[in-house]
C-alpha cells in the first residue's frame, strides 16, 4: 500500500530515555510524498531503513500542537520519528 497526500497514518513520537514519556503513536496526515527521497535527519543512516521504506511529510498531531517533519516508514519495529500504517482495533 502506498501512502498518498492526505492520507491519514501513525507517527511514532520519540520517548525519553529515563521513561518519563513513552513513544505513543500520534495521528498524522501526509502532506507530501516526495519522490526518492531520504529521511533528512537519518540520510547517512539510510541503509539501516527497511529498502522499501517509503518517506513522506508529514502534519504531526499531537495532542498539544502540530508539528511538521520528513519521516521514515517502519512497519516493524515502529522506532521513534517513523510513520507506519494504523493497526487494526477490530
Ligand atoms: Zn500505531
Amino acid at each position: 500500500m502506498k501512502p498518498s497526500v492526505g492520507r491519514v497514518v501513525h507517527y511514532r513520537s520519540f520517548g525519553t530515555p529515563v521513561g518519563e514519556y513513552a513513544s505513543e503513536c500520534r495521528a498524522a496526515i501526509v502532506a507530501g510524498v516526495p519522490e526518492g527521497a531520504l529521511p533528512v535527519a537519518d540520510a547517512e543512516r539510510a541503509q539501516e531503513w527497511d529498502s522499501d521504506a517509503v518517506v513522506v511529510d508529514l502534519a504531526v498531531l499531537n495532542p498539544t500542537g502540530l508539528f511538521f517533519d520528513r519521516c521514515p516508514q517502519s512497519e516493524d519495529n515502529h522506532r521513534g520519528g517513523t510513520w507506519h500504517w494504523p493497526e487494526r482495533t477490530d
